[in-house]
């Protein structure tokens, strides 16, 4: 990839050069009164992105698989009982994690592309009585997004604990997770949040903290474990210093720097904006005839847009858009992981971004053959922007 390349997938994005600038600065000691400092005021500002002034905030050094991870092994023993609303291939890698924990999961899908009905979610709810209700906010597998509120809602009825992957949404669509009784929220550093890879974001509300706490038997997970960390999160919030895992500073310095800039945005403003692009985005793709995997617009995502590639068009258009300087994903989900590709729009995603991947985006299927009006794409797009 060139250093000029326009990346495009739904995370890894492209990150703000103030974001970088302040990772490369020299790492301090992490007992060091400045990043104690630092980091208690990143911990502060997670609670406000997540919109949980009551929960607890935790920063591990990991992926977003850490973060799915740490909410399965610290909520659920042996035997315990989740209901899962899966929307693709995270969705059931969720179902995975929790099932090594031992818990007995109830899975609720829908076709390809579409979300289950609230009032079936309803009805398993009051037969299963879990402990736990998940779901993805946004499967990055699909696009899809589900109704966190609606859902949530449920789960609070049926005295469930709420849990949302929330890792291709936080920081770019609306999830309110205190006002919707989100008990779990979490994310990975490298999606809207704009942080290169290595960050495992969570927030745990009051009610999940005290389910942890009445455990019988300890986490499986060492790593995970929040007896491990949650003294540390505490000493930190509290500007005091206290050692687990040496924390990743320079990431921390770059997560406290995107944060700074997501809240000076403002929360509103910045989901409005992702939903600004994404309409864009989408308006160009369905003026050159590609359909999206999500099947009506009230289940399609505004951090990323997964089409269908057109009649005739394969996974070789992928190459051609990225000849021309824009890098998109392919498939992911195994039932139709030929058939399409993704585009992430996130973080500091402009207008231009969206104009040069859709122009990039008409080029690749005009040099493979494809029959539509070229420039109607980028002219829909300009339109709805
Ligand atoms: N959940 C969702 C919705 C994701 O998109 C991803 C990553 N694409 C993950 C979980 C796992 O995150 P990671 O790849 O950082 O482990």
């Amino acid at each position: 990839m060139s250093e000029r390349d326009l990346l495009m997938i739904p995370g890894p994005i492209n990150f703000d050069p103030g974001v970088l600038r302040a990772m490369s600065a020299p790492t301090a000691g992490h007992t060091a009164p400045e990043f104690v400092a630092l980091f208690g005021e990143t911990l502060d500002w997670m609670k406000q992105v997540f919109l949980a002034p009551s929960g607890t905030p935790f920063v591990i050094a990991g992926s977003g698989t850490l973060a799915m991870d740490i909410a399965a092994s610290n909520l659920v023993q042996a035997s315990d009982r989740v209901v899962q609303i899966s929307t693709g291939y995270f969705g059931d890698r969720m179902v995975n994690i929790f099932e090594r924990y031992g818990a007995k999961v109830t899975t609720l899908r829908a076709d390809v592309g579409d979300v289950v009905a609230l009032d079936l979610v309803d009805a398993e709810l009051a037969r299963v009585k879990p402990k736990v209700l998940a779901m993805t906010h946004v499967d990055t597998s699909t696009g899809v997004c589900v109704d966190v509120h609606a859902f949530a809602e449920l789960g609070r009825k049926h005295n469930a604990l709420v849990v949302v992957d929330g890792v291709c949404s936080v920081g770019g669509m609306e999830l309110q997770q205190e006002a919707w009784g989100v008990d779990v929220a979490f994310t990975a550093s490298q999606k809207a949040i704009g942080v290169p890879p290595g960050l495992a974001l969570l927030v745990a509300s009051p009610r999940a903290l005290e389910s942890f706490k009445k455990r019988e038997s300890p986490v499986a997970s060492y790593y995970s474990d929040w007896a491990n960390w949650l003294p540390i999160m505490e000493a930190y919030l509290a500007r005091k210093v206290a050692y687990f895992g040496t924390p990743a500073v320079n990431l921390v310095y770059a997560l406290h720097e995107s944060l700074r800039q997501i809240l000076a945005e403002g929360m509103d403003k910045r989901v409005a904006r992702h939903k600004k692009m994404s309409d864009a985005f989408k308006a160009g793709v369905n003026a050159i005839g590609l359909k999206q995997v999500a099947v009506r617009p009230d289940v399609a995502a505004t951090t990323m847009t997964a089409p269908y590639f057109p009649d005739g068009i394969d996974a070789k258009v992928i190459g051609k858009i990225r000849e021309r300087g824009v890098v998109v994903a392919g498939g992911l989900h195994s039932a139709i992981r030929e058939r399409y590709f993704r585009v992430g729009h996130m973080g500091v995603i402009s207008p231009a971004d969206i104009s040069a991947t859709l122009s990039a985006i008409e080029g690749a299927l005009l040099a493979s053959g494809y029959k539509f009006d070229v420039g109607a794409g980028v002219a829909a797009s300009e339109k709805a922007m």
